[in-house]
């Protein structure tokens, strides 16, 4: 089988050839500990600063500026958890709060909590049903008191793009340090640190390996903010910690390969995604999730009403994209930023994101609409707005009906059975529900065909669940399904 089309861009690229061959290459030099005052650890810091200059120049900033984590997790972390730990330090007594948007990433709104239960004052906004921030809610929230406010550039979810310059015009105004996590606009929109107090972001949203990113920190912030991790001093005492030189040098090509290609990469992805959504958007009962215009160019969410979001999700596999849910256990989390844009539980794990990158074809976007369609419209056929099947009723035949479960429980089933001479001479389902509902569906109709339908022996929901190989956590799915069967009546 081929693999997947791989759309999933937002949750990590594939590291770009190019990249990979230079740190193999570097790996294989033989290099020092950059800290090390020989030749070989001058060699690594020379290949260091070098990438460096790449990895700040992707955002306008000064190269003394970066200070390399481990990614943006550790980067949002440093911003957040430093700057309060550094206010704390100056202002022992006074109140401190921090100020964000509820549909950030968790490595911001974790940090944010672990802060509130310290006792820092915590407010975090809601966006509009497009997923915007209006500058004019967050100048509201702003006290003398906050210490920071912070904010995602990019939402990965949703692809919305926040209006950074009139937020940030907001903070300065107020002189409250802004810092934006840019992990998903590194690379693919312009970027510039101007006016910003710290950017995140992160190499392997970009072509870069794993485990490596940086946090921008402005000169006048520096004073205002504490590290995390402290030990041998390095990054000017920003982050301690051996420097991962092969690491870095892969972020900084990265960098630079993702600044050459930026104008002409992000009219690509546009045109993509637009063949993208056209695709789909005719489709019953489909709608975007996120803002029409002020989007990043890689990423598209689309809501599909009326079916079921793992049914969905699971009857795709020749893709590799993401959900609006957990998607592994019977009580599937909807996604936090898709709710709080509105949408309520089942249209917001019935949601698929498609992110492109720089590896994404024509061809590819061609074979997911193709694939999303076929799927969509099938689960469609069996959702509840269907009517019963027809079946061929003989004068002495009756339909018999049963329904039980609701689309909000996460299952929904309609049994229909034709009935002759007391015996069930066919039987079929209508299911709302993830795969394993609708296997033990099946499985129940094929069971029912020549049963009386007086005394049905077609098993139990235990028994079809094991058939079924659905986890134990379904098994109240299964129970939705007998209660369908004891709900069977004549018309
Ligand atoms: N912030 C955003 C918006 C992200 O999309 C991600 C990626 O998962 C992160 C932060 C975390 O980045 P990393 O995997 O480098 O820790």
């Amino acid at each position: 089988m081929n693999a997947p089309v791989y759309l999933d861009h937002a949750a990590t690229t594939p590291v770009d050839p190019r990249v990979a061959a230079y740190m193999a290459e570097v790996l294989a030099r033989g290099l020092g500990n950059p800290a090390a005052n020989h030749a070989a650890g001058r060699a690594a810091l020379a290949l260091i600063e070098e990438a460096r200059a790449d990895v700040a120049a992707l955002v306008g900033a000064d190269p003394r500026n970066i200070v390399f984590t481990s990614g943006a997790t550790e980067a949002n972390n440093l911003a957040i958890e430093g700057t309060l730990r550094a206010a704390r330090q100056r202002l022992p007594r006074a109140a401190h709060q921090v100020v964000t948007l509820s549909t950030e990433h968790k490595s911001v709104l974790e940090p944010v909590r672990l802060a509130a239960r310290r006792g820092v004052l915590t407010t975090i906004l809601q966006p509009d049903h497009q997923g915007r921030l209006a500058p004019e809610a967050l100048a509201a929230t702003l006290t003398a008191d906050t210490r920071l406010v912070t904010l995602l550039h990019v939402n990965n979810e949703t692809g919305v793009a926040q209006d950074l310059a009139a937020l940030s015009e907001v903070c300065a105004a107020r002189k409250v340090p802004l810092h934006v996590d840019a992990c998903q606009s590194a690379g693919k929109l312009p970027l510039d640190v101007a006016g910003l107090a710290m950017l995140s972001f992160t190499a392997h949203k970009l072509g870069g390996p794993q485990g490596i990113g940086a946090l921008y920190v402005a000169p006048d912030h520096r004073g205002y903010l504490a590290p995390m991790l402290v030990g041998g001093g390095q990054e000017r005492g920003m982050r301690a910690g051996t420097l991962a030189t092969h690491q870095i040098a892969g972020f900084g090509m990265a960098c630079r390969l993702a600044r050459a290609a930026l104008p002409e990469m992000a009219r690509r992805m546009v045109a993509l995604r637009e063949r993208l959504w056209r695709g789909l958007a005719d489709l019953p009962g489909v709608q975007l999730n996120g803002h029409p215009l002020r989007h990043a160019p890689h990423i598209l969410n689309v809501g599909f009403s009326g079916v079921e979001g793992e049914s969905l999700f699971r009857g795709l596999p020749g893709l590799a994209l993401s959900t609006g849910s957990a998607c592994n256990s019977a009580s599937a989390e909807p996604s936090y930023v898709l709710r709080a844009l509105g949408r309520d539980t089942q249209q917001a794990q019935a949601s698929l994101r498609f992110s492109l990158g720089a590896t994404t074809t024509e061809a590819e976007v061609e074979a997911a609409i193709a694939q999303v369609r076929a799927q969509y419209l099938r689960l469609r056929q069996m959702s509840p707005a269907r009517p019963p099947p027809e079946f061929a009723i003989g004068a002495c035949g009756l339909r018999y009906l049963g329904e039980a479960g609701a689309e909000r429980l996460g299952a929904w089933v309609r049994l229909a059975a034709h009935v002759e001479g007391g015996f069930v001479k066919a039987a079929s389902a209508q299911v709302y529900g993830c795969p394993e509902t609708v296997a033990a569906c099946r499985l129940v109709c094929s069971r029912l065909v020549d049963q009386p339908v007086a005394d049905l022996a077609v098993g139990s929901p235990e028994q079809w669940r094991t058939i079924v190989e659905a986890p134990v956590e379904k098994l109240g799915r299964m129970l939705i399904i007998e209660d369908a069967l004891g709900a069977l009546r004549p018309e």
